[in-house]
Protein backbone atom coordinates (compact mmCIF):
# COMPACT_ATOMS: atom_id res chain seq x y z
CA UNK A 1 0.00 0.00 0.00
CA UNK A 2 1.12 3.31 -0.56
CA UNK A 3 1.71 5.90 1.79
CA UNK A 4 -0.89 8.52 1.63
CA UNK A 5 -1.59 12.05 3.46
CA UNK A 6 -4.81 11.94 5.54
CA UNK A 7 -6.08 15.44 6.44
CA UNK A 8 -8.60 16.06 9.53
CA UNK A 9 -10.02 18.97 9.77
CA UNK A 10 -13.18 19.86 12.51
CA UNK A 11 -14.48 22.31 15.02
CA UNK A 12 -12.35 22.85 18.62
CA UNK A 13 -12.92 19.96 20.78
CA UNK A 14 -14.61 17.59 18.68
CA UNK A 15 -11.96 14.46 19.33
CA UNK A 16 -10.17 14.95 16.06
CA UNK A 17 -6.57 14.76 17.82
CA UNK A 18 -7.77 11.58 19.57
CA UNK A 19 -8.54 9.74 15.93
CA UNK A 20 -5.86 11.30 14.35
CA UNK A 21 -3.13 9.58 16.79
CA UNK A 22 -4.78 6.61 17.10
CA UNK A 23 -5.19 6.39 13.18
CA UNK A 24 -1.46 7.30 13.43
CA UNK A 25 -0.12 4.61 15.79
CA UNK A 26 -2.45 1.86 13.64
CA UNK A 27 -1.26 2.79 10.19
CA UNK A 28 2.83 3.68 11.16
CA UNK A 29 2.05 6.94 10.49
CA UNK A 30 3.48 10.20 11.64
CA UNK A 31 0.84 12.84 13.93
CA UNK A 32 0.93 16.24 13.55
CA UNK A 33 -1.10 18.47 15.97
CA UNK A 34 -1.27 21.75 13.98
CA UNK A 35 -3.44 22.97 16.41
CA UNK A 36 -0.69 22.79 19.19
CA UNK A 37 1.51 24.85 16.91
CA UNK A 38 -0.99 27.70 16.75
CA UNK A 39 -0.86 26.97 20.31
CA UNK A 40 2.67 27.47 20.93
CA UNK A 41 3.39 30.74 19.18
CA UNK A 42 0.09 31.79 21.52
CA UNK A 43 2.27 30.48 24.47
CA UNK A 44 5.36 32.28 23.54
CA UNK A 45 3.27 35.94 23.19
CA UNK A 46 1.74 35.91 26.54
CA UNK A 47 5.17 34.96 28.21
CA UNK A 48 7.48 37.71 25.85
CA UNK A 49 4.34 40.34 26.83
CA UNK A 50 3.05 40.88 22.95
CA UNK A 51 -0.62 39.43 23.82
CA UNK A 52 -2.38 41.07 26.44
CA UNK A 53 -6.50 40.14 26.76
CA UNK A 54 -7.79 42.40 24.34
CA UNK A 55 -4.78 42.85 22.15
CA UNK A 56 -1.65 41.43 20.22
CA UNK A 57 1.79 43.33 19.76
CA UNK A 58 1.73 42.67 16.04
CA UNK A 59 4.70 44.62 14.77
CA UNK A 60 6.67 42.78 17.97
CA UNK A 61 5.54 39.24 17.05
CA UNK A 62 6.56 39.56 13.33
CA UNK A 63 10.45 40.93 14.72
CA UNK A 64 10.23 37.93 16.65
CA UNK A 65 8.41 35.11 14.59
CA UNK A 66 11.93 33.56 12.90
CA UNK A 67 12.76 33.22 16.48
CA UNK A 68 9.81 30.87 17.24
CA UNK A 69 11.06 27.08 16.92
CA UNK A 70 8.47 24.60 17.30
CA UNK A 71 9.04 20.75 17.56
CA UNK A 72 7.25 17.76 18.30
CA UNK A 73 9.71 14.72 20.27
CA UNK A 74 8.18 11.52 21.27
CA UNK A 75 8.71 10.56 25.49
CA UNK A 76 9.53 7.77 26.68
CA UNK A 77 6.09 6.49 26.62
CA UNK A 78 5.72 6.62 23.00
CA UNK A 79 3.65 9.95 23.53
CA UNK A 80 4.55 13.01 21.15
CA UNK A 81 5.03 16.36 22.71
CA UNK A 82 5.01 19.89 21.81
CA UNK A 83 8.84 21.62 22.49
CA UNK A 84 9.05 25.57 22.39
CA UNK A 85 12.59 26.55 21.83
CA UNK A 86 14.00 23.70 23.41
CA UNK A 87 11.68 23.40 26.69
CA UNK A 88 8.48 20.71 26.48
CA UNK A 89 5.86 22.84 26.93
CA UNK A 90 2.85 20.35 26.39
CA UNK A 91 1.23 21.01 29.66
CA UNK A 92 1.26 24.93 29.35
CA UNK A 93 -0.33 25.18 25.82
CA UNK A 94 -3.86 23.28 26.69
CA UNK A 95 -4.66 25.66 28.96
CA UNK A 96 -7.96 27.72 28.12
CA UNK A 97 -5.94 31.20 28.40
CA UNK A 98 -3.75 29.74 25.76
CA UNK A 99 -6.69 27.96 23.44
CA UNK A 100 -8.06 31.33 22.88
CA UNK A 101 -4.79 33.27 22.26
CA UNK A 102 -4.24 30.38 19.89
CA UNK A 103 -7.37 31.32 18.26
CA UNK A 104 -6.60 34.78 18.30
CA UNK A 105 -2.82 34.65 17.03
CA UNK A 106 -4.12 32.39 14.13
CA UNK A 107 -6.20 34.93 12.25
CA UNK A 108 -2.98 36.52 11.77
CA UNK A 109 -1.24 35.96 7.60
CA UNK A 110 2.55 35.49 8.60
CA UNK A 111 1.30 33.21 11.78
CA UNK A 112 -0.36 30.94 9.21
CA UNK A 113 2.30 31.60 6.69
CA UNK A 114 4.99 31.01 9.24
CA UNK A 115 3.25 27.57 10.01
CA UNK A 116 1.75 26.51 7.25
CA UNK A 117 5.57 26.12 5.30
CA UNK A 118 6.67 23.96 8.36
CA UNK A 119 3.51 21.77 7.85
CA UNK A 120 3.90 21.33 4.19
CA UNK A 121 7.41 20.36 4.62
CA UNK A 122 6.54 17.29 7.25
CA UNK A 123 4.00 15.72 4.56
CA UNK A 124 6.83 15.92 1.66
CA UNK A 125 7.32 12.32 2.54
CA UNK A 126 3.18 11.65 2.77
CA UNK A 127 2.39 8.88 5.45
CA UNK A 128 1.19 11.84 7.89
CA UNK A 129 -1.97 12.43 9.43
CA UNK A 130 -2.41 15.49 10.33
CA UNK A 131 -5.06 17.49 11.92
CA UNK A 132 -6.60 20.82 12.30
CA UNK A 133 -8.70 23.86 10.56
CA UNK A 134 -7.03 24.15 7.04
CA UNK A 135 -5.06 21.39 6.68
CA UNK A 136 -7.76 19.44 3.40
CA UNK A 137 -8.45 23.59 2.21
CA UNK A 138 -4.62 24.73 2.22
CA UNK A 139 -2.08 23.03 3.68
CA UNK A 140 -2.79 19.76 1.41
CA UNK A 141 -5.76 20.47 -0.52
CA UNK A 142 -4.32 17.44 -2.44
CA UNK A 143 -4.72 15.18 0.45
CA UNK A 144 -5.82 11.61 -0.77
CA UNK A 145 -7.83 11.26 2.33
CA UNK A 146 -9.86 14.22 4.24
CA UNK A 147 -12.39 14.00 7.10
CA UNK A 148 -13.93 17.26 8.45
CA UNK A 149 -15.71 16.41 12.41
CA UNK A 150 -18.10 18.02 13.55
CA UNK A 151 -20.45 18.10 16.65
CA UNK A 152 -22.64 19.47 18.47
CA UNK A 153 -21.12 23.10 20.54
CA UNK A 154 -22.54 21.72 23.72
CA UNK A 155 -21.33 18.07 22.93
CA UNK A 156 -17.65 19.78 22.01
CA UNK A 157 -18.16 21.73 25.37
CA UNK A 158 -18.61 19.15 27.94
CA UNK A 159 -15.66 16.70 26.75
CA UNK A 160 -13.32 20.00 26.94
CA UNK A 161 -15.22 20.92 30.11
CA UNK A 162 -14.62 17.59 31.63
CA UNK A 163 -10.57 17.96 30.26
CA UNK A 164 -9.71 20.80 32.01
CA UNK A 165 -11.42 19.79 35.49
CA UNK A 166 -9.47 17.04 35.46
CA UNK A 167 -6.52 18.80 35.02
CA UNK A 168 -7.07 21.09 38.08
CA UNK A 169 -8.45 23.80 35.94
CA UNK A 170 -11.82 26.01 38.03
CA UNK A 171 -13.78 27.08 35.10
CA UNK A 172 -18.10 26.78 35.27
CA UNK A 173 -19.70 24.81 32.09
CA UNK A 174 -21.13 27.98 31.06
CA UNK A 175 -17.67 29.79 30.51
CA UNK A 176 -16.35 26.38 28.78
CA UNK A 177 -19.49 26.75 26.54
CA UNK A 178 -19.01 30.53 26.09
CA UNK A 179 -15.23 30.36 24.75
CA UNK A 180 -16.41 27.17 22.60
CA UNK A 181 -18.78 29.50 20.34
CA UNK A 182 -16.43 32.08 20.43
CA UNK A 183 -13.37 29.82 19.26
CA UNK A 184 -16.04 28.63 16.53
CA UNK A 185 -16.99 31.76 15.18
CA UNK A 186 -13.34 33.49 15.08
CA UNK A 187 -12.67 29.97 13.19
CA UNK A 188 -15.35 30.02 10.73
CA UNK A 189 -15.52 33.83 10.08
CA UNK A 190 -11.67 34.86 9.88
CA UNK A 191 -10.08 36.50 6.57
CA UNK A 192 -7.43 33.87 6.50
CA UNK A 193 -7.97 29.78 5.94
CA UNK A 194 -11.54 30.35 7.80
CA UNK A 195 -12.55 26.65 8.63
CA UNK A 196 -14.03 25.08 6.37
CA UNK A 197 -15.25 22.14 4.66
CA UNK A 198 -13.05 21.08 1.77
CA UNK A 199 -15.11 19.66 -1.19
CA UNK A 200 -14.45 16.56 -1.15
CA UNK A 201 -13.82 15.92 2.50
CA UNK A 202 -16.32 13.38 4.19
CA UNK A 203 -18.07 14.58 7.01
CA UNK A 204 -17.97 12.76 10.69
CA UNK A 205 -20.98 14.18 13.17
CA UNK A 206 -19.63 12.28 16.17
CA UNK A 207 -22.26 13.83 18.86
CA UNK A 208 -23.58 10.17 19.89
CA UNK A 209 -20.72 8.02 18.70
CA UNK A 210 -18.06 6.66 21.48
CA UNK A 211 -14.48 6.55 20.87
CA UNK A 212 -14.47 3.17 19.55
CA UNK A 213 -17.15 3.80 16.95
CA UNK A 214 -15.59 6.86 15.63
CA UNK A 215 -12.17 5.17 15.46
CA UNK A 216 -13.73 2.30 14.00
CA UNK A 217 -15.03 4.60 11.58
CA UNK A 218 -11.96 6.18 10.46
CA UNK A 219 -9.81 3.11 10.41
CA UNK A 220 -12.14 1.82 7.74
CA UNK A 221 -12.24 4.81 5.83
CA UNK A 222 -8.31 4.64 5.19
CA UNK A 223 -8.06 1.41 4.50
CA UNK A 224 -10.70 1.58 1.91
CA UNK A 225 -9.03 4.78 0.47
CA UNK A 226 -4.83 3.60 0.95
CA UNK A 227 -5.86 0.73 -0.60
CA UNK A 228 -6.81 2.13 -3.90
CA UNK A 229 -3.77 4.23 -3.75
O1 LIG B 1 -7.04 22.32 17.59
P1 LIG B 1 -6.75 23.28 18.71
O2 LIG B 1 -7.93 23.59 19.58
O3 LIG B 1 -5.56 22.87 19.51
O4 LIG B 1 -6.35 24.64 17.96
C1 LIG B 1 -6.20 25.86 18.66
C2 LIG B 1 -6.59 27.00 17.73
O5 LIG B 1 -5.62 27.12 16.69
C3 LIG B 1 -7.92 26.83 17.01
O6 LIG B 1 -9.01 27.38 17.71
C4 LIG B 1 -7.73 27.54 15.70
O7 LIG B 1 -8.10 28.89 15.82
C5 LIG B 1 -6.23 27.51 15.47
N1 LIG B 1 -5.86 26.57 14.40
C6 LIG B 1 -5.88 27.03 13.10
N2 LIG B 1 -5.46 26.24 12.09
C7 LIG B 1 -5.03 25.00 12.33
C8 LIG B 1 -5.02 24.49 13.65
C9 LIG B 1 -5.46 25.31 14.67
O8 LIG B 1 -6.29 28.17 12.85
N3 LIG B 1 -4.60 24.26 11.31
Amino acid sequence: MNKIIVAIDGYSSCGKSTMAKQLAARAGYTYIDTGAMYRAVALYCLRNGLMTADKIDIDGLKQHIADIKIEFRTNAEGKTETWLNGENVESQIRTLEVGTGASRVSELKFVREFLVAQQKAMGKQKGIVMDGRDIGTVVFPEAELKIFVTARPEVRAKRRYDELRAKGETLSFDEVLASTIERDNRDQNRAESPLKQAPDALVLDNSTMTPAEQNEWLEKTFVGKASKC
